[in-house]
């Protein structure tokens, strides 16, 4: 790791702690003394993803963050989403404690986050990750969404009070006009 102040090749770790999954060191140039920190990640031993033509090919953070990223671009979400989401599914991997696993699962895993999160993300990276070759299949993948929050927005206030709908649902026909 090079200072990124004077790019010096080597450096004195002067504090060290653990934050959630990983290591954060306070770094100091061995050369202009500058200060600066690094964080280290703990990575599953080796993860291969196995590609739809069945190659195996090794787990890549920086691909996952750069799909995860250009859905994200320029929607209202936090900056340290993507890194959040990412995170998040190496996680979950982690615990699935496997040493392979197709990208359709992971793909599948970004899009149970996305969905949640913002739905212009998730019909952008659904439309690169299951490669919408037309219209159509775009078109459902939106439908069941609009479905989704027609449902959702049934935990919104009703427009009749609850106890009210009940007594309308028990009186007996008759003893209404
Ligand atoms: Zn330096």
């Amino acid at each position: 790791m090079n200072c990124p102040y004077c790019g010096h090749f080597d450096s004195k770790v002067i504090d060290s702690r653990d934050v959630n999954d990983g290591i954060r060191r306070r770094r100091q140039c061995l050369q202009c003394e500058s200060r600066f920190t690094t964080y280290e990640r703990l990575q599953p031993a080796s993860l291969f993803v196995i590609k739809k033509d069945a190659r195996r090919e090794e787990y890549d953070r920086e691909k996952l963050l750069s799909g995860v990223r250009k859905a994200c671009e320029k929607r209202p979400l936090h900056g340290s989403t993507v890194e959040d989401i990412v995170d998040e599914i190496e996680a979950d991997i982690y615990q699935l404690g496997k040493t392979e696993l197709p990208t359709k699962a992971i793909g599948d895993m970004v899009m149970t986050k996305l969905k949640k999160l913002d739905h212009i993300a998730y019909i952008r990276f659904a439309s690169v990750y299951r490669e919408f070759t037309d219209i159509t299949h775009l078109k459902e993948e939106v439908d069941i969404l609009a479905d989704n929050i027609l449902v959702n927005s049934a935990d919104q206030l009703p427009l009749i009070p609850t106890e009210e709908m009940t007594a309308i649902a028990k009186s007996p026909r008759r003893s209404r006009r």
